[in-house]
């Protein structure tokens, strides 16, 4: 089975890279953003501690993502894997590797949507416009926005050495058009 990692700062189009690896080529997508959300959309006190955390743009503490996503893994371990906003600092990588080799599973790719950070805030301020009530994220904000960056630049940003060290980090222009992204992609796991 091939599993991969979509790695590139907050609107990098890891989403969307995604959704089509899952259309196109029988992904299933685990994205820890989007298991997050669920739990603060239940409304549980849970939820609002994430809700707090998320808001300001910060990581949710290891332990409780890690659980979430280690959980999402076990059910789903049968499946082409695609890890989307998980690992987003070194810690979280070298779990998932010790993870993953207890159950003899790795990580045959790790992509890098690499974008110049003057576009990123371009397309996310694109995407605050464009989305509805209903799809607005509440960390969509220009501040909630610089501070992904900075939370990005400081702690995720450095888990791209360590596969380039590991030797399966493969690098993308994600500043192409999102099919030519998708082609790109689809070059590097046939
Ligand atoms: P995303 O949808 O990937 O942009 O994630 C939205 C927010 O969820 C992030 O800004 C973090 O607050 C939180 N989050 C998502 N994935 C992780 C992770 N692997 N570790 C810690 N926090 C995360």
């Amino acid at each position: 089975m091939t599993n991969i990692i979509l790695l590139g700062p907050p609107g990098s189009g890891k989403g969307t890279q995604s959704k089509l690896l899952v259309e196109k080529e029988n992904f299933f997508q685990i994205s820890t953003g989007d298991i997050l959300r669920k739990v603060v959309n239940s409304g549980s006190d849970e939820g609002k501690t994430l809700k707090k955390i998320m808001d300001k743009g910060d990581l949710v503490p290891d332990d409780m993502v890690i659980k979430m996503m280690l959980n999402s893994v076990d059910l789903d371990k049968e499946k082409k894997i695609i890890f989307d906003g998980f690992p987003r600092n070194i810690f979280q990588a070298k779990t998932l590797e010790k993870k993953l080799d207890e159950i003899s599973m790795n990580i045959d790719f790790v992509i890098f949507l690499d974008v110049k950070f003057d576009i990123l805030e371009k397309r996310i301020k694109k995407r605050i416009l464009e989305s509805g009530d209903k799809d607005k994220r509440t960390d969509d904000n220009e501040s909630t926005l610089i501070k992904r960056l900075d939370v990005y630049k400081e702690l995720t940003f450095p888990i791209i050495k360590f596969y380039e060290e590991k030797g399966n980090l493969y690098k993308i222009n994600g500043m192409l058009g999102v099919e030519d992204v998708n082609n790109k992609i689809n070059e590097i796991i046939r």
